[in-house]
C-alpha cells in the first residue's frame, strides 16, 4: 500500500530491531516498497545488501555532500549495475555546515550526475540551504541530457522552485516535515505541483512526522505523510497512498 522512497535502514539506530522491522513489522503495517538510500560508500554497499536480502527493498547508491571527499565512481558504477539498485543518490549540495568546501561538494555532485547519465538511472537530490546552486546544476544537466530524471528529496524549497523542478520532468518528495506546524511553505509547494510528481518518504531514522516528532522514525509513520498529502490534494488517504506508490514505481522503474 505505501512506498517509502527514501529510508536509511543501514543506520545503527536500527541495529537492535532491523530484522524484526524489515522482516515482519513493516510489511504488516502496509509497507509495500522501500528504497534504502546510500549516503556514503559504506552505506551504499549496505543498501545494496539489504535489497538483496528483502524482496520489497530496493537500493540507491551515492555519496551525500557531507561525505563528498570519499566518493569512488568505479565502485558506484559497479553497485549501480545490480538490478535492484534503482537510483544514484543521495547526491547534491549541503551548505548548512562549512565543510566539506563548496568546491569539493560540487565536484562530487557533478561527477555522480554524470555517472547517473552513463548508467541510465534517476538521481536522488539532497539540497540543504543550497537551492540556487542545486537548481542551476540540475538545469545545466537537463539541457545537456534531457533524458535525465531526478527527485528533490525532503523538499524544502519554495513553491516557485517546485514548479521549475516539475517543468524539467522531475519529481518532488516530502518527508514528515510536511506535518510540522511551521511547514506552511512546504505545504504550498505540494499544493501547486501536479499530484503525479509527488512521492513520499520517511528519511528514517530522522524526521519523524507529527504526532511522533522527536522519536526514532520508521516507515510505519508514512501514513501521516500520506494523510498530509491527501488533505492538501483533497483526496482520501487510500487515494494518496496509491497515488504516491504509483508515482514512486514509475519514477524508479519498479513495475512488477
Ligand atoms: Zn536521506
Amino acid at each position: 500500500m505505501y512506498f517509502d522512497t527514501h529510508a536509511h535502514y543501514d543506520d545503527k539506530q536500527f541495529d537492535a530491531d532491523r530484522v524484526a522491522l524489515l522482516g515482519r513489522i513493516l510489511p504488516e503495517n502496509g509497507i509495500e516498497l522501500i528504497v534504502n538510500i546510500g549516503s556514503s560508500m559504506q552505506t551504499s554497499r549496505e543498501a545494496a545488501a539489504l535489497a538483496v536480502k528483502y524482496d520489497y527493498i530496493y537500493a540507491a547508491a551515492g555519496v551525500h555532500p557531507n561525505e563528498a571527499e570519499e566518493y569512488d565512481l568505479d565502485e558506484l558504477e559497479r553497485l549501480a549495475a545490480h538490478p535492484k539498485v534503482v537510483a544514484i543518490g543521495e547526491i547534491g549540495l549541503d551548505y548548512h555546515y562549512p565543510e566539506p568546501s563548496r568546491e569539493v561538494q560540487m565536484a562530487a555532485f557533478c561527477a555522480q550526475m554524470e555517472l547517473a547519465v552513463k548508467v541510465k538511472l534517476p538521481v536522488v537530490i539532497h539540497d540543504r540551504d543550497a537551492h540556487e546552486d542545486c537548481l542551476r546544476v540540475v538545469k545545466d544537466f537537463c539541457r545537456k541530457y534531457p533524458e535525465l530524471r531526478g527527485v528533490f528529496h525532503c523538499y524544502s524549497g519554495s513553491a516557485e522552485m517546485a514548479e521549475e523542478i516539475v517543468k524539467l520532468g522531475w519529481s518532488i518528495s516530502f518527508t514528515g516535515v510536511i506535518t510540522f506546524k511551521n511547514a506552511r511553505k512546504t505545504r504550498e509547494a505540494a499544493a501547486v505541483i501536479p499530484a503525479e510528481r509527488i512521492m513520499i518518504e520517511t528519511d528514517c531514522p530522522y524526521l519523524s512526522p507529527e504526532p511522533n516528532r522527536g522519536k526514532r522514525n520508521d516507515s510505519s509513520n508514512l501514513r501521516y505523510i500520506a494523510a498530509a498529502i491527501a488533505e492538501i490534494k483533497g483526496i482520501s488517504l487510500e487515494e494518496a497512498a496509491k497515488l504516491t506508490t504509483d508515482n514512486g514505481r514509475r519514477f524508479f522503474g519498479i513495475l512488477t
